[in-house]
């Protein structure tokens, strides 16, 4: 069967799906691979390194699309590329699929049969797969660099002969994959590090990078099985942001990072919240694409509130686009080469990863919550 990788045409994305060096491992597989001229220039990779790495070139989305069986993507098509999608052919990317229902109808009506990496779950077996903690690690990464950049102070203390300056203090709120990093580089610049989520169980990982735990008084939880936060009563998150109005009001920078799957973003910081912060303070949303943490985040966007620097971009991982465009290679032909097979594909329902992701398949949504709610 023919891989074809397009370019992104998201606007600014820069990654790519599958970079030149992991051309090999799927014409090891019996695979042949065809790229999108210049679908690796965001990420620096140009055509002659694929041509080199064994892909052929197509001078066009119409002819890559034409020609290939299988199409490996960043991001869920756009408008103009779902018409090039052609029946029976094999789409895996992340599709925010919650998020975006319209275009899972179109893909079934299109008898187009499609994975969402976003769905694969998060199990020891499919570690190597999970495009979310690969994208969320750089979204940590990157949220304490812009946080940092953006403050009018410096992160470290220093003891100079023109006086001390104190460590630069960061509350994180919300500690999974995104949260533990930014955690982790936020130390690393030597800030004083402080983190609180819902799940008491990150206690442990928090503390383990030198953050300190904040507790409030509130229920927490152990999550789901996948390990995701559920979502809180209108009461809860009312209690939260009164006794987290204390913690920001300390901070240097806040980073928020909470999510709940499928759902948008809980509020944590409403534009009443922001008065108590320090004038020059700076809040990075991880979740503006979903509406954000923060009361009067723009996504995509950094505004000034009450003398706070909101920033939502939602395009962290996109700002590293050579070493995300890495890790989707790992993570997406991992996941793929699990349903392959001399060349072909293979799905099979019993394996779980493949039950988890698949959308739609044979004119229909085959995901159970996703075409509840379409019902
Ligand atoms: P996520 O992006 O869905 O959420 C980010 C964080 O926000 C979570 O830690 C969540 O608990 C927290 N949160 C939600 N509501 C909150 C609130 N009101 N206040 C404070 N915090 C709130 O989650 P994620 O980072 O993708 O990962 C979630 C978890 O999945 C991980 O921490 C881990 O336990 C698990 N995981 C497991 C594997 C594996 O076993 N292979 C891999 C990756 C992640």
């Amino acid at each position: 069967m023919l891989i074809g990788v397009p370019k992104e045409i998201y606007p600014g994305e820069a990654r790519v799906a599958i970079i030149p060096s992991g051309i090999q491992a799927l014409l090891d597989k019996g695979f042949s691979v065809v790229v999108q001229e210049g679908a690796g220039d965001g990420a620096h990779f140009g055509d002659e390194e694929y041509r080199a790495c064994g892909a052929s070139i197509a001078p066009s989305a119409e002819s890559l699309y034409e020609q290939a069986d299988i199409i490996l993507k960043v991001r869920n098509p756009q408008e103009e590329e779902l018409p090039l999608l052609k029946e029976n052919s094999t789409l895996i990317c992340l599709m925010d699929a919650w998020f975006n229902l319209p275009m899972v109808e179109k893909l079934a009506a299109q008898k187009v049969r499609s994975f969402a990496l976003e769905f694969i779950p998060r199990t020891t077996r499919a570690q190597s797969m999970d495009v979310l903690s690969s994208m969320g690690a750089i979204s940590g990464y990157r949220s304490v660099l812009t946080g940092a950049m953006a403050l009018p102070q410096y992160f470290p203390m220093l003891m100079t002969a023109a006086g001390t300056i104190h460590p630069a203090k960061v509350f994180i709120i919300g500690a999974g994959v995104a949260g533990l990093m930014a955690i982790s580089t936020a130390r690393r610049l030597g800030a004083v590090v402080e983190a609180y989520d819902t799940r008491a169980e990150v206690r442990e990982q928090v503390e383990s990078l030198g953050a300190k735990f904040v507790e409030f008084d509130l229920e927490t939880e152990e999550g789901n099985s996948s390990g995701y936060a559920s979502e809180k009563s209108e009461e809860f998150y009312r209690k939260q942001r009164e006794q987290m109005t204390t913690k920001i009001s300390q901070a240097d920078l806040v980073i928020t990072t909470a999510a709940i799957p499928g759902k948008p973003s809980p509020r944590l910081i409403t534009k009443d919240m922001l008065h108590y912060m320090k004038k020059g303070s700076v809040i990075v949303d991880l979740a503006a694409e979903r509406g954000g943490n923060v009361e009067g985040t723009v996504a995509n966007d950094k505004v000034y509130l009450d003398g706070v620097t909101i920033i939502g971009y939602t395009d962290h991982p996109g700002r590293v686009p050579v070493h995300a465009s890495q890790l989707l290679t790992k993570n997406i032909s991992t996941f793929l080469l699990n349903m392959a097979d001399e060349g072909e594909l293979s799905v099979n329902m019993e394996d779980d990863i493949v039950a988890a992701t698949l959308v739609t398949e044979d004119g229909e949504v085959k995901h159970e919550g996703l075409s509840a709610q379409l019902a």
